[in-house]
C-alpha cells in the first residue's frame, strides 16, 4: 500500500481534480487535543483560494459553536458553520419526511393520544418481525415525525450539545423519566446521566412501545478519552439496549444519522452546494478521515472519495487488514 507523505503536498498538484474537502476532526485536524500539524496552513491555503470544505464530527453532545471553540482553543480558527455534527441531521431527517408526506393527515388519524402510532405490538403479543426496506422505514418513521407540529416530546438520554440540537430541529424534549411514557421517541446524547435509571427506563419503553423510533446522532460504539482511555459512545447504549431487547424477543432497528451512515454526508453535500452556489458531483468530494470503519465506509458508501491520515486511530497494519481500502493514504496532513 503506497503512503503518501502530506496531503497539503497532494492538494498543491491535485486540487483541480476536486470541487469540494470534507474532514473529519478528531484524529484528522485535532490530534490529542491541538491543532494537527499542518492543518492550520491547510486550512488557510483552503480559504485563500476560497475552496469548498465542511468538517465532519460524529460529536453529537457537542454544538458545532462548543466544537468550534474546542478548535479554537487549540488552535485552529473555524467557525460553527462551517462544522457539520452528526446531530445536525436530526432537522434534515425531519425535513425530508415533512416533504415526502406534506399533507400527513391520514397519517395522523393513525396515531394514539400519547403520540405512539398504532403499529407495534403490545406485552402480549408476538415480537414484531421488522420489514429492512426503506420504504417501509420511511412511512414507519414518518407516523411518528409528523408529531413534530405537535407538543409531543422526545425523551433525551443525556447531552445534545449546548444549544440542544434536538431543539435547534424543532423538537419538543424532555429528560423526565416520569414524563417518558408520553413521549414519541427515544435520541439518545452522551454525557453526565443516570445510565441505569435512564437505560433501564428506555428499554421498558421500547417494550411497551416497539415501534417508537430510536434516533442515534453518534453510532460510534467508543471513542478515545483523555490519557487514551476508552469511553462508551453513544452508538455503544443504543447496540446495548437493542441487544437486551432482542433477548426479549423485540426487534428495534436504531436511525443513526452520523458515518458511516448517509443522514450526516446528505447534509453536509446540501450545505456545500448552498454555501457555495453550484452543482458538486459525490466523486468530486474528497472526504479526508483517521477511521477506516466510520470515514472512509461512510465517503464510499455515499459516492466520495476517500483519504486517510495515519495521525488518528489507524495504523498501517490495520490499514493492511481491512476490507475497505480508501483511495489515498497519507502520513500526514501537511
Ligand atoms: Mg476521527
Amino acid at each position: 500500500m503506497r503512503v503518501l507523505p502530506t496531503l497539503h503536498q497532494w492538494l498543491e498538484h491535485n486540487l483541480s481534480t476536486l470541487d469540494a474537502i470534507i474532514f473529519d476532526i478528531d484524529g484528522v485536524l485535532q490530534v490529542k487535543g491541538s491543532a494537527a500539524r499542518g492543518s492550520r496552513r491547510l486550512i488557510e491555503m483552503l480559504r485563500r483560494k476560497n475552496f469548498p470544505f465542511y468538517l465532519l464530527t460524529n460529536d453529537g453532545d457537542h454544538s458545532t459553536e462548543e466544537k468550534a471553540d474546542v478548535l479554537n482553543n487549540s488552535g485552529l480558527c473555524v467557525s460553527p458553520d462551517e462544522i457539520v455534527s452528526c446531530a445536525d441531521g436530526l432537522a434534515g431527517l425531519f425535513g425530508s419526511l415533512e416533504q415526502q408526506y406534506p399533507d400527513g393527515s391520514s397519517e395522523k388519524k393513525d396515531a394514539s393520544d400519547n403520540g405512539h402510532a398504532l403499529m407495534g405490538t403490545t406485552n402480549n403479543e408476538s415480537p414484531i418481525v421488522t420489514d429492512t426496506s426503506r420504504d417501509f422505514h420511511i412511512n414507519r418513521y414518518s407516523k411518528q415525525f409528523l408529531h413534530k407540529l405537535s407538543d409531543t416530546p422526545f425523551f433525551i438520554m443525556g447531552c445534545l450539545g449546548t444549544p440542544c440540537f434536538a431543539q435547534k430541529a424543532g423538537l419538543k424534549t424532555t429528560r423526565n423519566l416520569q414524563k417518558i411514557d408520553i413521549c414519541q421517541g427515544i435520541i439518545v446524547g452522551e454525557r453526565n446521566y443516570d445510565w441505569e435509571k435512564t437505560i433501564n427506563a428506555a428499554v421498558n419503553f421500547f417494550i411497551r412501545y416497539p415501534e417508537a423510533p430510536l434516533i442515534v446522532p453518534n453510532p460510534d460504539e467508543y471513542y478515545p478519552g483523555q490519557n487514551g482511555q476508552l469511553c462508551i459512545g453513544a452508538g455503544g447504549v443504543a447496540g446495548f439496549m437493542v441487544q437486551i431487547l432482542k433477548s426479549y424477543g423485540i426487534t428495534i432497528e436504531p436511525l443513526y444519522l452520523g458515518k458511516p451512515f448517509s443522514p450526516i454526508f446528505k447534509k453536509t453535500h446540501e450545505l456545500l452546494e448552498k454555501k457555495y452556489g453550484k452543482t458538486i458531483p459525490l466523486d468530486r468530494i474528497l472526504m479526508v478521515g483517521d477511521y477506516i470503519n466510520s470515514d472512509i465506509k461512510g465517503a464510499k458508501d455515499f459516492g466520495c472519495r476517500s483519504a486517510i491520515v495515519l495521525t488518528g486511530v489507524t495504523t498501517i497494519e490495520m490499514l493492511q487488514k481491512s476490507e475497505i481500502i480508501p483511495d489515498m493514504v497519507f502520513e500526514i496532513l501537511g
